[in-house]
């Protein structure tokens, strides 16, 4: 309620303020608007995917200098080089996109400066775009005959356009795809795990980033009515991340935060320090820089988590709608050979982690993996899971062999895990993170979640979210932040976000782990249940006596080894295992 009070106060503001403000301060509102879109960007490619970028000017002049071609030298009508220069920003953008991305850190960083000079230089050599004097001349707008050729008749379409862009991200953070673009910073491995196109999506990001840097140049352009390759140096692009960055890099109205803060203080420094020094030389530049350093150094998530906290989240938080329930997958009948593993092998340089294991899991049964520290096991849900690929031997499930698929690939077809060391995204709800397990049972993309036409679909996901979580006995922790609880229960968040992905084989990697007794027997309970109606579970536990009352069959590892195999009375009877793990508890 809150949020919808203030966005209406500023949607308000921004309506209001050209008719009251001088015409300085409303060109430089425009400067703000042009600055909040390319900053935009960055907070969904930096702050929220994690990929740093040094280049986004590089986009706003290519679209700028499209559109300024096409205007000045083929007579073109700006609306239609507007699909011209995002067409020519999303080709160079999916180009470096696709070979740059699968760079990772500094090198993807490294890569973004690397083809900023590049066009810069491009733009200030290039004949036929004015070399470094640029193109000048370039029309503006026509809206509906009404020629958009001042600071004030500019300011509605910068504002209009700035403002969708915002809400549509808004929108998009706050679906399924966003759960997943918010997965990939630090829990890509857990978002292909369950069937998150990790690669693919940061494409979508970094080409999204790039079309609202476009937009921007496409609207400067015919703002400013002359393009030069000095506003899209380097500089412009260090600029841009700065204002993502002291905004708040994960927050989408941070991206206005910062924006703001930056031209203004860019302003105000040009003004005062000239005064302070009696004379004109780059002051503002430094003075800028160690402003800059100041700010971060104090506020290191920026502006807007302190501005956050002076309003109040809503007390009541919202109920999850009913929804019409998710179509499920038909299980197996039970006894059925699921999951077979063939003389799997796994090496890490000279160790072997994994050596000759074999076993088979039948549908509908508990099997228990058990052994010592380091015996392989979650290396084995790895190798299973595709989150590591085995050096030798075969996994088949269902008869098709795992061992060469993608591990989102494995998820499709009804393979879910949890992690031994607990892969939530800590900001997002309980809720959030158990719907990204549902993340295979929806399809609605990108477009429709920035223009909320998935609502139906997306209710649906977070009802079956609501549903695992109260299965599990976390309901009371619905809405709090998933790193907010005690690590035992957020080993059951991850369990219900596996269920939410309505698995056929389930794999549990020391669930119980941190768990009291009686949370352990209600846990117990679940997967008893989880059995009888038909699902299959494949369970690494620590506790003995918890894998002893609950599992139909044992595999026991030692040193990437299977040293037994049996039903648990066997097991708790076989002198080898005996000696090598359970001699300390008997
Ligand atoms: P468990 O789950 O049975 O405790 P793991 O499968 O985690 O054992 O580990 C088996 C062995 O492989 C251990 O010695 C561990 O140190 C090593 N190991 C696991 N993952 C890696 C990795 N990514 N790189 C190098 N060594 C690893
Ligand atoms: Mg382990």
């Amino acid at each position: 309620m809150r949020g919808r009070v203030l966005l209406a106060a500023f949607l308000a503001f921004i309506a209001l303020a050209p008719l009251v403000l001088p015409p300085f301060y409303v060109t430089l509102f425009n400067y703000i608007g042009l600055a909040t879109l390319v900053s935009l960007g960055l907070v969904l490619l930096t702050g929220v995917a994690g990929l740093v970028s040094f280049g986004q000017q590089a986009f706003v002049g290519l679209a700028a200098y499209t559109t300024a071609v096409l205007t000045t030298q083929y007579a073109a009508s700006p609306w239609i080089t507007l699909f011209a220069g995002l067409a020519v920003t999303a080709a160079v953008a999916l180009f470096l996109g696709v070979i740059t991305l699968r760079l990772s850190g500094h090198y993807l960083s490294l890569s973004t400066i690397a083809w900023g000079i590049a066009l810069y230089y491009l733009f200030g050599n290039l004949q036929f775009l004015g070399q470094y004097s640029g193109i000048d001349n370039v029309p503006p707008v026509a809206l509906f005959g009404w020629s958009l050729d001042t600071g004030h008749r500019s300011y509605y379409l910068i504002w209009c356009v700035t403002l969708a862009a915002l809400i549509a991200a808004q929108n998009l953070l706050d679906s399924r795809s966003g759960r997943a673009i918010r997965a990939l910073r630090f829990r890509s491995v857990m978002a292909e795990s369950f069937g998150v196109r990790t690669a693919s999506l940061k494409v979508v990001v970094f080409l999204y980033a790039a079309l609202l840097a476009g937009l921007s140049g496409w609207l400067y352009a015919h703002f400013l009515r002359f393009v030069s390759p000095q506003a899209f140096g380097v500089n412009a692009g260090i600029d841009y991340l700065f204002m993502a960055v002291v905004g708040g890099a994960s927050q989408v109205w941070g991206a206005v935060v910062g924006a703001s803060l930056l031209t203004v203080l860019k302003e105000w420094l040009k003004d005062i320090l000239p005064r302070l020094f009696g004379q004109s030389g780059s002051y503002e530049i430094i003075v800028f820089g160690v402003l800059m350093v100041l700010l971060l150094h104090r506020t290191r998530d920026g502006l807007m988590p302190a501005l956050a906290r002076l309003v109040p989240p809503p007390r009541v938080p919202p109920a999850v709608a009913a929804a019409p329930a998710l179509a499920r997958r038909g299980l197996p009948p039970a006894g059925e050979r699921l999951l077979e593993v063939r003389a799997a092998e796994k090496h890490f340089g000279g160790l072997v982690a994994v050596s000759g294991l074999s076993f088979d899991l039948r549908s509908g049964e508990i099997l228990g993996l058990i052994g010592p520290n380091g015996a392989g096991k979650s290396t084995m849900f790895n190798l299973i899971t595709g989150v590591l690929r085995a050096d030798a031997g075969e996994i088949r499930f269902g008869g098709e062999r795992l061992d060469r698929l993608a591990s989102s690939e494995i998820a499709r077809r009804g393979i879910c895990r949890t992690f031994q060391h607990v892969n939530l995204i800590s900001s997002m709800s309980v809720l959030e993170n158990v719907a990204l397990g549902a993340h295979l049972r929806g399809r609605q993309g990108t477009v429709a979640a920035m223009l909320r036409l998935e609502r139906a679909e997306e209710a649906q996901l977070l009802a079956e979210a609501a549903r695992q979580i109260e299965r599990v006995g976390l309901g009371e922790q619905l809405h709090q932040a998933a790193g907010s609880l005690p690590l035992g229960r957020q080993r059951v968040v991850e369990i219900a976000r596996a269920l939410a992905g309505d698995p056929v084989l389930l794999l549990l990697d020391e669930p119980a782990a941190g768990l009291r007794f009686a949370e352990k027997q209600a846990l117990a309970g679940l997967l008893r249940k989880l059995r009888a109606e038909g699902m299959t579970i494949l369970l690494v536990e620590h506790d003995m006596e918890f894998v002893m009352g609950l599992v139909d069959r044992l595999v026991v590892m030692d040193f990437g080894e299977k040293l037994a195999e049996g039903l648990p009375r066997e097991i708790q009877r076989n002198p080898a295992v005996l000696e090598a793990y359970l001699g300390g508890i008997e």
